[in-house]
């Protein structure tokens, strides 16, 4: 497989690579059947059944579970299909269930609309409550950094205190992605992400996937999968794996128009607040500086109010105005539309891989 000594773009890539044999297409082909033919020999088959499992998923899981560094991941057809699969996993009558309460809201939905009608205790938490909330729980999902707020969990210390009472720590590593943040190695248990955004990043599917280390677990939540069946199609699996070899150019340039835009951001007049997590000054700086690789391509800032929002998106010749993230353009969320607990000014900026003097010009000359 890959070394680890490699850097991202190099291992973003070699994901993507296929076996050198001579003869067979450098780049994947996808294998849309749903049906695979069967052997005399029952116990010899590796693909039955398309829902089960089947070789596209198998090449884009390997893919993600080395950019994870986990033993193996699973594929699923959205983010919130693998988060609730976790969930329903790891969680029974009276499971005691910390959720982010400043977090993606529709998985907070999911735990007070579904799990708490089937007993599970649900806990919601903020960042800074989230080690606090872990003394008193049997399952913690943790987002870092927290959308759309950006502040950072410091991961090394929820997981001890997971670890140290039984508790299974599950972090959403969406923001970030595996190029920015490795969970696993800070000792979570599972990762669960959408690949809707920042890894297959162009705006144009919808997938999901969960990584881990441990095979018991893995196991579990495959069966889930299999059972509730929540998949992804192969011809989006063949799209999200074909993008990935590209992500860790993307990435890079979207954290870099991030950092750029921040520090403009910062010391404009038309801003009331930014926050970035590399942004010195940043109180989640002195934590993503620890456990972040890199600092994400998200960026929240604070206007005057809704109107100026979208003033900056009327007068921007590159913006685009839209929710979700992680795509090829820089687009701009007012979070108060979607009933997010921030001010009306609040927009969350998620930068694209324009260039990087392009960008800082359009977004300064549009907020003047
Ligand atoms: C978008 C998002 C999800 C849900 O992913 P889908 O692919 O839209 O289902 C979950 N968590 C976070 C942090 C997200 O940003």
């Amino acid at each position: 497989m890959v070394s680890t000594g490699y850097g991202d773009s190099t291992r973003s890539v070699n994901a993507v690579g296929g076996q050198a044999v001579p003869g067979d297409p450098v780049a994947p082909a996808p294998v849309p059947a749903s049906a695979y033919h069967l052997a005399a020999d029952e116990s010899a088959e590796l693909d039955t059944y398309g829902r089960a499992s089947n070789p596209t998923w198998r090449q884009l899981e390997s893919a993600l579970a080395e950019l994870e560094g986990a033993s193996a991941a699973l594929t699923y057809g959205s983010g919130m299909g693998a988060i609730t699969s976790v969930l329903r996993v790891l969680t029974r009558p009276r499971t005691t269930l910390v959720v982010p309460a400043d977090g993606y809201y529709q998985v907070r939905r999911y735990a007070v609309e579904y799990l708490a009608q089937q007993g599970v205790t649900v806990i919601e938490a903020t960042a800074a409550q989230m080690c606090e909330a872990a003394a008193r729980a049997d399952v913690v999902l943790a987002e870092t950094p927290v959308n759309p707020t950006l502040d950072v969990v410091d991961l090394h210390r929820l997981a001890t205190i997971c670890r140290s009472r039984g508790t299974t720590l599950v972090v959403d590593n969406t923001a970030a992605t595996p190029l920015a943040l490795q969970p696993l190695s800070l000792g979570a248990d599972l990762v669960v992400a959408s690949a809707t955004k920042a890894l297959s990043g162009h705006s144009d599917l919808l997938a999901g996937y969960v990584a881990g280390c441990n095979e018991e677990l893995m196991a579990r939540v495959e069966r889930d999968r299999l059972l509730a069946g929540p998949i992804l199609g192969t011809f989006e699996a063949w799209l999200v794996l074909r993008s990935l070899g590209t992500a860790g150019l993307r990435i890079e340039r979207q954290c870099r128009n991030a950092a750029a835009v921040a520090l403009m951001l910062r010391d404009h007049p038309a801003v009331r607040s930014v926050r970035y997590p590399g942004l010195p000054g940043d109180p989640s700086y002195p934590v993503a500086a620890e456990q972040m690789k890199r600092f994400g391509g998200l960026v929240a800032v604070e206007l005057a109010d809704a109107a100026a929002v979208h003033a900056l998106v009327e007068r921007s010749s590159l913006l685009v105005a839209a929710t979700s993230f992680g795509g090829l353009h820089t687009c701009v969320d007012r979070r108060a539309r979607w009933g997010d607990p921030v001010g009306d000014g609040f927009a969350r900026l998620s930068l694209g891989i324009e260039d990087t003097d392009d960008i800082v010009a359009d977004i300064e000359g549009a907020l003047a």
